[in-house]
C-alpha cells in the first residue's frame, strides 16, 4: 500500500551544519544516514560533492522527489547558508516511515551533541592601515543562533561584506567589544555604534590610544570595570591580558576565546618601548597568556586580531613563545 505524503526531512541551522561539516566526522557520518535512507526510497542519484550541493535540484522518477532546497545563497560548505529544507515528497510505505523516523533520531541526536552552544563565529578581514603599508585585520561577528543576536568585536574599519551579511539575515547588533584600543581594532567603532545604535565596551587602559578615533563617547563602557557582560543567554567573560597594551582583554564565551592581539596562532603580540620595557611588556604578556588563557580547556577555539584561528591545546603545543 503506497500513498503519498510529504516529509520535512532536514531543517536545521546551516551555522551548526557549516560547523560540524568542519568537524568532518559527524558530518561525514550524517550525510552518509541520509544517503542510506534516501537510498532506501528507490533510485537514488544525490552525491554529496560540493558542487553538486551548490547546484542541487534533482527531481526523482515519482518515487523520490526533492522538491526544494531552499537557501538564501546555495553555497554550501562555505558557511554562506542560513537554512537548507530539503523537502522530499514520496510514494511511501510503512518501511520508509520507519527508517525515516529513526534518521530523525539520529540526526537530532549527532547534531545536539555537536552543538553544545548555539553561538557561531563568523570572519571580516578588514584593509587597515594607511598606504602603502595597508595589512589585514579580522573583524569577528559573534551570532547567538537561536537569537539572532550578534556581537561586533574589534571593526578595525567598515566591512560591507559583514553589513550585508548582518541585513541579509536579520541579525540585530547588542554591542561593539574591543579587545584593545589600536586603531587597527577600533577604527569602525564610530560608524558601527551610529549605525546599530549600540554601547562600544573598550577598556579605558587604553584611552590614550583610542581617543582620537571616537567622537561619542556617551556610548562607551569601560572594559576594564566589568568582568563579564551578558550576551543573549549567555556570558562574556572579560579576561584580563595586560602586554600588547595596558588595556588589552581577551573575550571568552563558550568555546570561544578572542584574544586580540596577545596571542596568535603561533605568535604573540608585539610589545612597544625601549628594549628594557618592551621586554617587561612581553613577560607581563606571556604570564598574562599563562594564566589566563593556557588555563582554560585544550578544546577552546581561538579568534586572533589577525591572520588564521587555533586552539588552546594547539598553542599549549606549538608556540614557541609559551613553550618551556
Ligand atoms: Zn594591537
Amino acid at each position: 500500500m503506497f500513498r503519498s505524503i510529504n516529509i520535512f526531512l532536514l531543517s536545521f541551522d546551516m551555522q551548526s551544519f557549516y560547523r560540524i561539516a568542519r568537524s568532518g566526522r559527524a558530518m561525514t557520518l550524517h550525510l552518509l544516514f541520509l544517503s542510506m535512507i534516501l537510498s532506501s526510497f528507490g533510485p537514488l542519484l544525490i552525491s554529496w560533492s560540493r558542487d553538486q550541493v551548490k547546484s542541487m535540484k534533482y527531481f526523482m522518477p515519482h518515487e523520490l522527489r526533492l522538491l526544494t532546497l531552499i537557501g538564501q545563497e546555495i553555497q554550501a560548505f562555505n558557511g554562506m547558508i542560513d537554512k537548507v529544507l530539503i523537502m522530499v515528497k514520496i510514494n511511501m510505505n510503512l518501511k520508509l516511515v520507519f527508517f525515516s523516523i529513526i534518521y530523525i533520531f539520529i540526526s537530532s541526536a549527532v547534531f545536539a551533541s555537536s552543538s553544545q552552544y548555539n553561538l557561531e563565529v563568523k570572519r571580516f578581514v578588514a584593509m587597515v592601515g594607511a598606504m602603502p603599508n595597508f595589512f589585514e585585520q579580522n573583524i569577528y561577528l559573534l551570532v547567538d543562533v537561536k537569537t539572532k543576536q550578534a556581537a561586533i568585536i574589534d571593526p578595525g574599519n567598515r566591512s560591507h561584506e559583514m553589513e550585508e551579511y548582518i541585513s541579509a539575515r536579520d541579525i540585530t547588533i547588542s554591542m561593539i567589544l574591543n579587545t584593545h584600543g589600536h586603531y587597527d581594532h577600533v577604527g569602525a567603532n564610530d560608524h558601527y555604534s551610529g549605525k546599530y545604535g549600540v554601547n562600544v565596551f573598550v577598556s579605558f587602559l587604553d584611552e590614550e590610544l583610542f581617543q582620537e578615533h571616537f567622537t561619542d563617547s556617551s556610548v562607551m563602557k569601560d572594559l576594564n570595570l566589568i568582568e563579564s557582560i551578558k550576551f543573549a543567554n549567555y556570558k562574556i567573560n572579560v579576561l584580563k591580558t595586560p602586554g600588547h597594551t595596558p588595556g588589552s582583554v581577551s573575550l571568552y564565551i563558550g568555546d570561544i576565546l578572542f584574544s586580540g592581539d596577545t596571542l596568535f596562532k603561533g605568535s604573540i603580540g608585539r610589545t612597544w618601548g625601549l628594549p628594557e620595557t618592551k621586554k617587561r611588556l612581553q613577560i607581563q604578556e606571556i604570564s598574562s597568556i599563562r594564566e589566563k588563557l593556557l588555563v582554560l580547556p585544550d578544546a577552546t577555539r581561538v579568534f586572533p586580531g589577525h591572520g588564521e584561528s587555533t586552539s588552546i591545546g594547539y598553542e599549549k603545543s606549538n608556540n614557541r613563545f609559551l613553550i618551556e
